[in-house]
């Protein structure tokens, strides 16, 4: 089955392989939310940039997400606090907590046509104990200036047209787009500008000589000053060459077609992108047209497929029970780069060059925001204009464990959950 923004991205993507050697400021590799914005930055600043992307721009998480755009970390501010520390923690959570500003600009000063609604994300609980929770998270949030608001089962009721939740937690800065139409959209404008991005165009080797960096696309050889690895959970490089070794956790969706206005006159009516407050979190929204779109955490392409494919369809009726009959017209996968502490890592790997990646199922703002910041670190050579501080490697032990341990996790609860609705 397909994958439902490679059917209805609105914007559409007219790129060629790297045919020739060539001389650029900055090499930037993989064709997602942070390679495409950090061409956007860099050939907005009048730089000379090539982006390369193996497959097709928007292949990994960019074109396979849910689409919320989220200000802020899964975190809760004083969790990180506690781990980067109050001047840097202060300086990350206000960066993310303003990105969809950043997001929601981008696309309306360059006309990107990705479907936007920015009436904010619903964090729903899912129990009396995540209703516990989002109080906690609402608590702390607001204590930072966040201007998210607590709202009880009724409201919430109300605002999803299910009665299933006992609650939830409204962030008004956030909001939904088409995923893969935006990344489109940014790799479209940053060529316009000048940047040059090539598909089908896999880095094969990097290497620095004689103060520039030569990367290879097979015999093809780009040469720059600077160079960006923006490549996250869908790293295709060389042992050798990988900057970061973290966990990857895969998520999947499953999308309905569109529903009649009858039939949606309750869900959703203002499009809130919407998760709940489980452990093996779920995801639900709708799209333009009214298609509605569930998301778990597991692979629907792999061992578990039936057992999520499965959840899917309980999960709908238990949503909206008064719905007829749906089956799911699209169902798609993806891996997410998940770090041990879920804070994004940026490690200066070497002279000029950096890599970018561990957004932990956050990247639509977060690396909208990386990329643009490495791109203005890296051609003003200044790195303590980034958000967070560099690291030289990030190597995390039992990254294949950690990745099994959550697909078993998510199969396990998936076949409990499917029995009890
Ligand atoms: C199913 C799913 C749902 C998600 N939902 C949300 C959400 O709702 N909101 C949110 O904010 N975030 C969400 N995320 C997270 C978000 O999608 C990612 O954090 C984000 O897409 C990362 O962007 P990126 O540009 O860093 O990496 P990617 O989009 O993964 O791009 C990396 C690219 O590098 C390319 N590449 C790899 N190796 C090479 C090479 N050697 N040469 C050339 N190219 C190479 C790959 O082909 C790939 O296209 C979700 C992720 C998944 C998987």
């Amino acid at each position: 089955m397909q994958n439902l923004w490679e059917n209805t991205s609105k914007e559409k993507g007219n790129f060629s392989y790297c045919p020739d050697n060539q001389i650029v400021d900055l090499t930037i590799i993989g064709g997602g939310f942070t390679g495409c914005s950090a061409a956007l930055e860099a050939a907005r600043r009048g730089a000379s940039v090539a982006l390369l992307e193996s497959e097709k721009i928007g292949f990994g998480g960019s074109g396979r997400n849910v689409g919320l755009v989220n200000a802020g970390l899964w975190l809760p501010p004083k969790k990180i606090i506690s781990i980067l520390g109050e001047k840097q923690g202060e300086t990350l959570i206000s960066a993310l907590g303003s990105a969809p500003d950043l997001v929601f600009s981008i696309i309306e000063d360059n006309q990107i046509k990705c479907d936007p609604e920015r009436n904010g994300t619903l964090h729903c609980a899912h129990s009396e104990k995540g209703v516990d929770y989002l109080i906690n998270r609402a608590k702390q949030k607001q204590e930072y200036g966040e201007p998210v608001a607590l709202l009880d089962e009724k409201e919430t009721q109300n605002k999803i047209g299910s009665s299933k939740f006992f609650g939830s937690l409204h962030d008004p800065r956030a909001g939904t787009i088409q995923p893969l139409a935006y990344c489109h959209g940014l790799a479209r404008k940053a060529k316009e500008l000048g940047a040059k991005i090539y598909e089908k165009s896999k880095a094969t080797q990097v290497r620095r000589h004689n103060g520039r960096w030569h990367t290879n696309i097979k015999d093809v050889i780009i040469q720059s000053k600077y160079l960006l690895f923006a490549m996250n959970a869908y790293q295709d490089l060389n042992e050798e060459q990988n900057t970061g070794k973290f966990s990857t956790v895969y998520y999947s969706q499953f999308a309905t077609r569109a529903l009649n206005s009858n039939e949606m006159s309750t869900i959703l009516p203002n499009k809130e992108g919407c998760w709940d407050t489980a452990t093996i979190m779920s995801s639900f929204r709708v799209d333009d047209a009214g298609r509605i779109i569930l998301g778990t955490m597991g692979n629907s392409e792999g061992l578990g497929r039936r057992i999520h494919s499965n959840w899917a369809n309980k999960k709908l009726r238990d949503l909206f029970p008064f719905l007829p009959e749906l089956e799911f017209n699209y169902r798609w996968s993806g891996k997410i780069a998940m770090t041990k502490d879920h804070i994004p890592k940026i490690v200066n790997f070497e002279k000029n060059a950096l890599s970018c990646f561990g957004y932990s199922g956050r990247g639509i703002a977060p690396g909208t925001f990386f990329g643009k910041a490495c791109a203005e670190a890296l051609l003003s050579e200044d790195l303590s204009m980034l958000p967070i501080p560099t690291l030289k490697h990030y190597r995390e032990p039992l990254t294949r464990e950690k990745t099994a341990f959550f697909e078993m996790a998510a199969m396990a609860n998936n076949s409990v959950k499917s029995l009890k609705m």
